[in-house]
């Protein structure tokens, strides 16, 4: 279900997406509201961060960079 570690960004960048993702301003809220393009392109990104969510919530957290070598 997940894809290949070496497919996603590093766990930093992970971590900026998946908590960011939900302080979206206000102004973006209506812009979304009212733009198709926007919203559609949003619900994409939306399952990428849940996607990322579930990969950092399978991570250990004091190996930061062993994380990438790791196999199912
Ligand atoms: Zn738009």
């Amino acid at each position: 279900m997940l894809k290949r570690a070496g497919a996603l960004p590093c766990r930093k960048v992970i971590t900026y997406l998946a908590t960011e993702f939900d302080k979206r301003t206000q102004s973006v809220e209506r812009h979304l509201a009212l733009c198709p393009n926007c919203r559609a392109y949003f619900d994409s990104l939306r399952k990428t961060v849940i996607l990322y969510r579930r990969w950092l919530a399978q991570l250990p957290t004091e190996s930061s960079n062993q994380w990438k070598h790791h196999t199912d």
